[in-house]
C-alpha cells in the first residue's frame, strides 16, 4: 500500500484554497487547511472532516516568519515531510488600482503576500519536501499574470491593475526559477478561472469547486507530469 499523501494548502479556510483542500482530502490525502485566523481555520478542518476528509487546522499566517516556521514544526513533528505544497493564499488589494495610482505600500502589501509569502513558505518547508518521494509545489496564479493575454488585442481583461496583476506576472516567473532550481520536484503554476469568492464579491462565474480542479491535478501530478509550466483546465497558459 503507498504512503498516505501529506499535503497544505495555504489561504484554506474560505474560498478556492477549501476547495482545493477538499479535493484533495478526497483522494485521500492528509491535508493541513492552513488559515491566519484560528476560528476560521479550525472551522473549515472540521467542515472537511465531517465530509469525510483527514484534514487538521494548521494556524498560518504566509506574511509571518514565525508562524510560518510554527507550521513547518508542525508537520516536521507529525510527519517529518510534506508531499504537497498548494500556494493558494492571495489578496488583490485595492482592486483595480491604476499604475499612475500605486503607492509603495499599497503594492508591499499585495507582494508580501502574493510573491515573499510563497517563498518565504516554500523555502522554509523545502527540507520537509526534500523528504518525500513525489514533492509537488502549486503556486495559485492568474490568467491575469500572462503578459501575453495582457498584450493580445483578441484579450479584454476590462481594467489596467499595476497592483496585483503583476504580483502574479512576479510570482509567474518565480515559479519558473524554482522548477530550475529543483530538477526532482514538480513546480507549476496555476489560473483556477473567474470564480466566484470573497476576492471578487461573488462575481466570478465559475464555482470554488471547478476553480479548484486544476491546482488538484497539479498537486497530484505523475512522475512523467510537467514542471515549470503555467495551467489551467484547458491546458498550458502563455506567461
Ligand atoms: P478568497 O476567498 O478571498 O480566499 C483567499 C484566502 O487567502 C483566504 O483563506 C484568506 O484568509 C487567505 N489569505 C490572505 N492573506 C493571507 C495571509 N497573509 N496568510 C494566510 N492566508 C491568507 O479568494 P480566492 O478567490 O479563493 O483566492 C485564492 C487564490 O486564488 C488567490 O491567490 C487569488 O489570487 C487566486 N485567484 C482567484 C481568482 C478568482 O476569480 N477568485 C482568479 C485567479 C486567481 P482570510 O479568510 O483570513 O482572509
Amino acid at each position: 500500500m503507498s504512503e498516505q499523501t501529506i499535503a497544505l494548502v495555504t489561504g484554506a479556510n474560505k474560498g478556492i484554497g477549501y476547495e482545493i483542500a477538499a479535493g484533495l482530502g478526497a483522494l485521500g490525502a492528509s491535508v493541513g487547511v492552513g488559515a491566519r485566523d484560528a476560528e476560521r481555520g479550525e472551522e473549515a478542518a472540521a467542515k472537511l472532516r465531517a465530509n469525510g476528509a483527514d484534514a487538521f487546522f494548521v494556524p498560518l499566517d504566509v506574511t509571518d516568519d514565525e508562524s510560518v516556521a510554527a507550521a513547518v514544526a508542525l508537520f516536521g513533528g507529525r510527519f517529518g515531510r510534506l508531499d504537497v505544497l498548494v500556494n493558494n493564499a492571495g489578496i488583490a488589494g485595492a482592486w483595480p488600482t491604476a499604475p499612475s495610482a500605486a503607492t509603495p505600500a499599497g503594492l508591499r502589501e499585495v507582494l508580501d503576500t502574493n510573491v515573499i509569502g510563497v517563498v518565504r513558505v516554500t523555502n522554509a518547508m523545502l527540507p520537509l519536501l526534500r523528504r518525500s518521494a513525489r514533492p509537488r509545489i502549486v503556486n495559485q496564479s492568474s490568467h491575469l499574470s500572462s503578459l501575453t493575454l495582457q498584450t493580445s488585442p483578441d484579450v479584454d481583461f476590462g481594467d489596467i491593475d499595476g497592483v496585483y496583476m503583476p504580483s502574479k506576472t512576479f510570482l509567474n516567473a518565480v515559479t519558473v526559477q524554482y522548477a530550475k532550481e529543483l530538477t526532482g520536484m514538480k513546480v507549476n503554476g496555476c489560473c483556477p478561472g473567474y470564480v466566484a469568492t470573497d476576492f471578487n464579491d461573488f462575481h466570478g462565474h465559475e464555482t470554488p469547486a471547478n476553480g479548484a480542479k486544476i491546482a488538484i491535478r497539479l498537486a497530484t501530478l505523475g512522475d512523467d507530469g510537467p514542471t515549470g509550466g503555467l495551467f489551467d483546465d484547458a491546458g498550458t497558459v502563455p506567461w
